[in-house]
């Protein structure tokens, strides 16, 4: 161990990522996985049958489609085939009908009627400027915006989206169902600021950049930052739930993939009381209850559109889904909560067997709940597409309360990391100008705990290496992470010098 620059803990997207910056800038990196193989919330695995695999946590991959981390890192570059599909999420309403976000923007705005005008106005300005609005949301965010213009249409909409005038602003049905689906990624009371970010990001990705799915599962993404990784010479240990931040002694630099929980059980006593006490007052959100099924044919939807998309939202009209998450984040469990499903096969065909294809789907339920989730989200299901029971020829459910075994930083089931109030958005895990940064000289943290927060987009990991880079190793170079590309943060391209001032 003495001869490791960094160790990592944890493999999540947030852990590799960081593992992708210290290796390219040339320095010795470790990286320890609890769990038997690496990927955190990047994991695909076979369930039921050895043909069809399930993306066990993480399915849906905009951030990883539009993030500054993997547009730089260029998964396309390392063979990983980002699929869109041409719906890019739906939300069936009762009636059998439903309101569909194409990729078109026109054609959304063309099904939406009386709407049309004003998704478009919503929308459009957002796509305009979808770089720097990606880039403000997905920043560390302590720095000033670099297009004003873009942080002031993010901000007029979040303010009136995050507050009950939002809605008004729709004629119909459709256009607000539609936007209260993404909004409800946030997990948390509806309407609310933090809500109204995500379902501005998100849903303006939509009609942009798209929401992909990787061709063959989400573990494509962890395997081709893993190559990385290792092609610059950093070591995995799988199988190895580092207890204490002893284990890790020698190395100049630890990097914590963990959440607050995670950090103070691996601190012990060594942490300052005030810093500590914060940490303990970081509020988890509510949580996810997971339904994996392997079903025998497409899912019969009451309206068929609905099977041309990767994503659907299953929570009834707006006010619907404002009432089942607002209950759900005061821990009031709901007879029929929201629930999000994912059907793979529609973009990559490939994921299904004659008679066999994998559907995802995982509801909101209060943080800690014990609850089997399979006969809520069957129900949910069956309510849009009557006859889906009878296809389903196998299932595995994850209850809330399990999924902290699982990976200890889903605390009581908050795949988020973390509730997604405003404040915790800013201010994630605790307020410090650099948020990734601990007071333990050396121990930085980097998961979705810290800003940006969480999804599959590498930034937590990538912002709290180059803090690293800054604060233990002295330097602000930042290195280059195109696929192919060997120049070292502290030498020349293909140069023979790395950080310790030897050769390569
Ligand atoms: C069911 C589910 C569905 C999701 N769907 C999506 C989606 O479709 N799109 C999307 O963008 N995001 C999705 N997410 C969220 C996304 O997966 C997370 O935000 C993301 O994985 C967070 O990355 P991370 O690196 O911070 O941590 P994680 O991915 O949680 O990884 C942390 C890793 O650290 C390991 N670890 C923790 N403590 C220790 C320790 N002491 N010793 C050793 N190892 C340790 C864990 O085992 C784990 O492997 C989903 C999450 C879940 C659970």
């Amino acid at each position: 161990m003495t001869s490791t620059d960094v160790a990592i803990v944890g493999t999540g997207p947030n852990g590799l990522a960081a593992g992708v910056v210290l290796a390219r800038a040339g320095l010795r990196v470790e990286l320890h996985e609890a769990a038997d193989t690496i990927g955190g919330g990047l994991r695909t695995a076979p369930l039921f049958d050895s043909g069809v695999v399930h993306d066990l946590c993480s399915a849906v991959h905009p951030m990883a489609a539009a993030s500054p981390f993997f547009r730089a890192f260029d998964l396309a570059a390392r063979g990983v085939e980002l699929l869109c599909p041409e719906i890019s999420y739906a939300h069936p309403l009762d009636g059998g009908r439903a309101a569909l976000a194409h990729r078109s923007l026109d054609r959304t705005c063309a099904d939406l009627g009386a709407d049309g005008p004003a998704w478009r106005r919503l929308m459009e300005p957002l796509l305009e400027r979808s770089e720097a609005v990606v880039d403000l949301v997905l920043s560390g965010q302590r720095a000033l915006p670099r297009d004003p213009a873009a942080a002031l249409l993010l901000a007029r909409r979040v303010a009136l989206h995050g507050s009950r005038f939002g809605a008004a602003r729709f004629r119909g049905e459709a256009a607000p169902a539609l936007l209260t689906g993404v909004a409800a990624h946030a997990v948390g009371r509806l309407p609310s600021l933090a809500s109204a970010a995500v379902a501005m990001l998100l849903g303006h990705l939509a009609h942009g950049t798209g929401w992909p799915l990787p061709r063959g599962g989400s573990g494509r993404i962890a395997q081709a930052l893993a190559e990385d990784i290792t092609a610059h010479g950093g070591v995995f240990h799988t199988g190895h739930h580092v207890r204490d931040l002893a284990e890790l002694g020698g190395a100049r630099a630890v990097l914590l993939d963990t959440g607050p929980k995670g950090f103070l059980a691996l601190a012990g006593d060594r942490l300052p009381r005030g810093y500590a006490r914060a940490l303990e007052r970081f509020r988890y959100g509510p949580g996810a209850a997971k339904v994996d099924f392997l079903v025998s044919e497409p899912i019969p939807w009451a309206d068929p559109a609905v099977g041309r998309a990767g994503t659907v939202h299953l929570g009834g009209s707006h006010a619907e889904t404002v009432r089942q998450e607002t209950a759900n984040a005061r821990g009031v469990r709901t007879g029929r909560p929201f629930v999000l499903l994912v059907d793979p096969a529609v973009a990559d065909p490939g994921r299904a067997l004659p008679g066999k294809r994998p559907v995802w789907a995982y509801a909101h339920v209060p943080n800690g709940d014990p609850t089997d989730p399979y006969e809520l989200v069957r129900a949910r299901i069956e309510q849009y597409a009557p006859g889906f029971s009878d296809t389903v020829l196998a299932h595995r459910s994850v209850p809330a309360a399990a999924y902290e075994a699982y990976n200890p930083n889903y605390v009581g089931g908050d795949i988020g990391a973390g509730a997604m109030t405003l404040y915790q958005s800013l201010a994630r895990p605790v307020p410090r100008l650099d948020p990734y940064r601990t007071p333990l000289p050396g121990v930085f943290l980097c998961s979705a705990a810290t800003p940006p927060g969480p999804s599959v987009h590498g930034m937590s990991g990538y912002l709290a290496a180059l803090s690293t880079l800054r604060h233990c190793f002295g330097t602000c170079a930042v290195p280059d992470l195109a696929s192919g590309s060997t120049r070292l943060a502290f030498g020349t391209e293909k140069s023979p010098r790395n950080i310790h001032g030897g050769a390569k």
